[in-house]
């Protein structure tokens, strides 16, 4: 599979049109800029619809707990933690890379040929995750968590032959409707200032902007079901003292 995330240094660009794809830039006027905005969202959006038909909502994953695990240098227990939050039931063998390798942090390796997700046949395959030890030292735990929730993000993908799986994009948002937003939030843009001036260090395919794009439309459609629900409870309240009253005066 190729490598997943790389960990670039950039000068400081534009932050308002850094994350559009070049097609679209190219020949964009001002006044333009909001509609390539807006076409940016729109692909957002429906990558995002894509993925939650087919995925289960999963809840934040324990920022405390993967936080000690890193202090700890326990990361082992880190890519345990994020496996089971992803409800990921393959039986997982973790590469440490000290040196050499292909030029990423982390990357796996799938079979050709994925079992079904949950079939006996997957829960029993064994999968192989390499990790560069240097990056989880010098990582956030932010940093080192979204970069394993991607790799992961791979095999739940690829295990149910969703059309998106070989969408970069997509593979970062699918962890980050795994438990991971948060994270994607506040790791996959980090500004560092050194002797040489300001430098971004970006994590994965999605720009801050796509990022915190998916936050809002998820955050806005969970307020939207939440409101859903809490109309069908109160229509639901109605119709049952509707029904009481009628059963008292009978
Ligand atoms: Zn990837």
């Amino acid at each position: 599979m190729p490598q997943a995330f790389s960990n670039r240094r950039f000068h400081l660009l534009n932050p308002a049109i850094e994350f559009l794809p070049s097609v679209v830039l190219r020949g964009v006027r001002h006044s333009n800029l909001h509609y390539a905005v807006e076409m940016v969202r729109n692909n957002i959006e429906a990558y995002l619809h894509q993925l939650q038909q087919a995925l289960p909502y999963v809840p934040p994953i324990p920022v405390e707990a993967l936080y000690s695990l890193h202090i700890a240098q326990d990361y082992e227990g880190m890519v345990q933690l994020i496996k089971n939050t992803m409800n990921i039931d393959v039986c997982l063998r973790v590469g440490w890379v000290n040196s050499g390798g292909r030029d990423a942090p982390a990357w796996i390796e799938l079979p050709p040929n994925m079992p079904f997700y949950g079939s006996s046949a997957f829960r029993e395959m064994t999968i192989t995750m390499f990790i560069r030890r240097s990056f989880l030292e010098q990582s956030t735990y932010d940093q080192a968590a979204i970069v394993v929730a991607h790799e992961l993000s791979h095999i739940v993908l690829d295990s149910i032959g969703h059309p998106l799986r070989r969408e970069e994009k997509a593979v970062d948002l699918t962890a980050m409707l795994l438990g991971f937003c948060a994270l994607y939030a506040s790791g996959c843009y980090r500004e560092e200032t050194s002797q040489n001036g300001t430098s971004i260090r970006t994590l994965g395919y999605l720009s801050q902007e796509e990022v915190e794009l998916a936050n809002q439309i998820l955050a806005q459609r969970q307020s939207g079901t939440k409101t859903k629900a809490a109309l069908l409870s109160h229509a639901l309240r109605g119709i049952r003292a509707r029904i009481c009253v009628r059963s008292s005066g009978s």
